[in-house]
């Protein structure tokens, strides 16, 4: 037993940290700080040129948020990881090295309302674009590829709807040309789903959702599996010599961590997108119960869909974890723990009810978040994907009689009870 790989729980507490070298703190400290004493001259002029490794300003690392990334990096199955200060940052920063001007990804259309904005609206001012397609549809896919195509990017579970992706074909695809798949796993969380396993190259996160845990950060994340071939002619920032860094080339110097150093040494040096070490130090609490918790939102999502699904106001209820979703089959591949505690339902009595509903709930919080240990609720045609064409709200899965719950980890019965009032007084 003595060399035993240490297990998914024991990583989550464990991984990244150490008892503090200084003062033998256990808990892994908030290290409140902007800058690092450099030992000498010669110790700067190394950490400056990527010869050594160490702190020299937070923008860049940091030992608390470096305890995270080590974390997020092992729970995942990666080389390396990097942090940023949002999920949405950390979606800018996992294609800011593999894009350019007239460059685009072929992505999912079943995402999160504001991943479609920033796909679809402001990488555009970057000269990106994104091509959206239906993921089942795996010759669409293909066909959405060019010479100018520089990843495919999904969610493991879908945001709102549910929908299990299928990632090994993707990762099939993306393989065939020569291009990174990224997997958007936030809403499974590594304890449920490992894309790196399915041949994701990347792996990014919202760290604001279920990996917190409890709705006080917001951050995200980005792990590389460290495993892709970045010589291959099409990510000249990861293969050619980089001007700022004495023409040093990423991927011949750092190998399976080249990404993750050209994402600290360019990306966070230059976005500033940077995670700050109090979040970091919530982020790994939250972790530490990681397993815990995410068998419990399954459980409770399960006997609440059961609830909703048989209840004669709802029209149709969109959980994976139901045998009735079209979906279901791909949990023993994709998330055989569980659908994690995301899904829609529809009312049959149609928008005007979706809001009357909201507005009766009392247990549950109306909030635009997801991932809480309270229960949450939320329309999202009118809120989350309100910026949304009715044609992409429903290709999203936030059509507008359809309602969004993400189910906390209260006791079950109470969330049924609260929904049954609001339902009743919605007049659904
Ligand atoms: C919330 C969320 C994001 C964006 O994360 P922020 O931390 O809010 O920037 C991206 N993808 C999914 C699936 C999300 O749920």
């Amino acid at each position: 037993m003595a060399d035993k790989t240490p297990d998914f729980e024991t990583l989550q507490i464990h991984a990244g940290a150490r008892p503090d070298p200084a003062t033998g703190a256990r808990q892994v400290p908030i290290y409140q700080t902007t800058s690092y004493v450099f030992r000498d001259a010669d110790h700067a002029a190394a950490l400056f040129n990527l010869q050594e490794v160490g702190y020299i300003y937070s923008r860049l690392t940091n030992p608390t948020v470096a305890a995270l990334q080590e974390r997020m990096a092992a729970l995942e199955g990666g080389a390396g990881a990097v942090c940023c200060s949002s999920g949405h940052g950390a979606q800018i920063m996992a294609l800011f090295p593999l894009m350019g001007p007239g460059l685009n990804i072929v992505s999912s259309n079943r995402l999160y309302g504001g991943t479609v904005t920033q796909f679809s609206q402001t990488i555009k001012r970057f000269g990106w674009s994104a091509r959206f397609v239906d993921t089942d549809d795996l010759d669409a896919v293909e066909a959405a590829i060019d010479e100018n195509t520089r990843a495919i990017f999904c969610e493991s579970i879908a945001n709102p709807g549910g929908y299990i992706t299928d990632l090994d074909a993707l990762a099939a695809i993306a393989d065939r040309n020569g291009i990174p798949l990224i997997v958007d796993n936030t809403t499974a969380t590594p304890y449920l789903c490992r894309p790196i396993e399915h041949g994701a190259t990347l792996v990014v996160h919202s760290l604001t959702k279920y990996l917190t845990g409890n709705g006080t950060v917001t951050g995200g994340v980005i792990v590389d599996s460290g495993t892709f071939n970045w010589s291959n002619g099409k990510f000249p920032a990861m293969s050619e010599p980089e001007p700022a860094y004495h023409g040093l080339k990423f991927h011949e110097t750092f190998g399976p961590l080249a990404f993750t150093f050209n994402s600290i040494a360019i990306g966070l040096r230059d976005l500033g997108m940077t995670l700050n070490p109090q979040a970091a130090h919530y982020t790994l609490l939250g972790i530490e119960t990681l397993s815990l918790r995410m068998d419990k939102h399954c459980a409770n999502a399960v006997k609440v869909a059961e609830w909703l699904e048989r209840d004669p106001r709802v029209a149709y209820v969109t959980y994976a974890g139901l045998p009735s979703s079209p979906y279901h089959h791909r949990m023993a591949q994709i998330c055989p723990k569980g659908a994690s505690s995301l899904f829609t339902f529809s009312l049959k009595a149609g928008y005007e009810a979706c809001v009357k509903l909201i507005d009766s709930v009392n247990l549950l919080s109306h909030v635009a978040n997801l991932g809480d240990t309270r229960s949450l609720i939320i329309h999202s045609a009118s809120t989350t994907h309100r910026q949304l064409t009715e044609e992409q709200q429903i290709a999203a899965g936030a059509a507008p009689d359809v309602v969004r719950l993400s189910i906390g980890l209260e006791n079950a019965d109470d969330i049924i009870a609260d929904l049954d009032q609001a339902l009743t007084a919605a007049g659904a």
